[in-house]
């Protein structure tokens, strides 16, 4: 492991100082450049390299395998073209109504603050999507007020992304109490990666607002491999879990990362350390670029039967996929189904 003491800086210079640049990063974990800097830099032309010093922190010096480097660096293989693998997977583009909504799911509402993410992963199915274009305004907000009040069927709201816990505690706040003011909101969302891969994130006001809002909070971290998950990163999800707010993790299944039951039990029993839940783990989106993420079906089966035979029913995470133009996202059972 490499030690940057992450723990003592504070989040916003995390996020200002992250690592873009290939070569740094090859260089930090002693990985040769000659082998695998043309190809990172090739991929990251498509889609930049971003990861956090803390994260990084996490991974093993001089392994190219390495579970957490292999979500982050760049890879030639990302510049294939693959049969399936297209760049809007979700229809997205299409469901996007106006700037930052994405209401697709009958009591659940989407709502996009920013675009940018403090971690790149490579297997992301906004990779190609363009959020730079269509962030909501302080403007937007009373259309956006309109728009749920119309729709009385709402009554949770998601801050998706890009990431909303890239925003500072003032924007979260100011967001928090327009939806509070709408009496037909009971809870609030939260899906982001931050909280693993810069865990001084999770700061005292940020808990207070979570804690005091009027909406029920629930928090969807995204975290792949128990290796994320070292002891400051549980210490920092188990305030939040003290503070009475709900904490679920959804994962992706990804080739070479956690596709084994035996990663996917850990990651489990890791999370419930923390007192996180697992909620999904999803089949991945195909996406142009990700395709050496892929499993085959009857893999993917196996795999979750081994999963589900290990681990006690509360901490199986459902096995989902999601559809174009579904109501829900899709449950899997059986490789029939997929
Ligand atoms: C996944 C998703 C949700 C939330 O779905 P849950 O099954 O409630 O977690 C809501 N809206 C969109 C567009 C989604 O993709
Ligand atoms: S943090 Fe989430 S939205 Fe951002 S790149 Fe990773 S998977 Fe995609």
């Amino acid at each position: 492991m490499i030690n940057y003491l992450y723990q003592e800086q504070n989040w916003q210079s995390q996020l200002s100082d992250l690592i873009t640049d290939p070569a740094e990063l090859l260089d930090l974990l002693q990985l040769s450049q000659d082998e695998f800097l043309e190809g990172a830099k090739l991929a990251a032309e498509q889609f930049k390299l971003r990861v956090p010093r803390a994260f990084v922190g996490k991974m093993k010096a001089g392994d190219p395998f390495d579970p957490l480097l292999l979500q982050v660096l760049p890879h030639h293989l990302e510049t294939e073209d693959h049969e399936g693998f297209v760049t809007d997977p979700l229809g997205e583009e299409q469901a996007n109504q106006q700037p930052g909504v994405l209401h697709k799911y009958k009591s659940r509402f989407l709502l996009t603050l920013t675009g940018a993410c403090a971690v790149h992963c490579r297997y992301c199915f906004r990779r190609h999507f363009p959020y730079q274009e269509n962030l909501p305004k302080n403007e937007d907000w009373l259309n956006i007020q309109q728009y749920i009040q119309s729709q009385p069927d709402i009554n949770e709201v998601i801050l998706s992304g890009g990431d909303p816990l890239t925003l500072n505690n003032r924007k979260i706040k100011l967001w928090i109490e327009r939806l509070e003011s709408l009496p037909q909101l009971k809870f609030l969302r939260i899906h982001s990666r931050v909280p693993i891969v810069i865990p001084n994130r999770v700061d005292e006001e940020l808990i207070s607002i979570l804690k005091n809002s009027r909406l029920r909070v629930i928090l969807v971290v995204h975290s792949n491999h128990a290796l994320e998950l070292d002891d400051f990163t549980c210490h920092q999800l188990s305030k939040l879990v003290k503070a009475q707010i709900t904490v679920l993790n959804q994962a992706v299944l990804l080739k070479g990362v956690n596709d084994s039951a035996d990663v996917l039990v850990k990651l489990s029993s890791r999370l419930f350390d923390a007192g996180v839940m697992p909620y999904y783990l999803h089949v991945l989106d195909k996406v142009k670029g990700a395709h050496h993420f892929d499993r085959l079906p009857q893999d993917i089966d196996e795999i979750y039967k081994e999963v589900l035979a290990n681990l006690p029913g509360y901490l199986v995470p459902k096995l989902v996929r999601e559809i174009a133009g579904e109501k829900n996202k899709t449950p899997l059972f059986g490789v029939s189904t997929f």
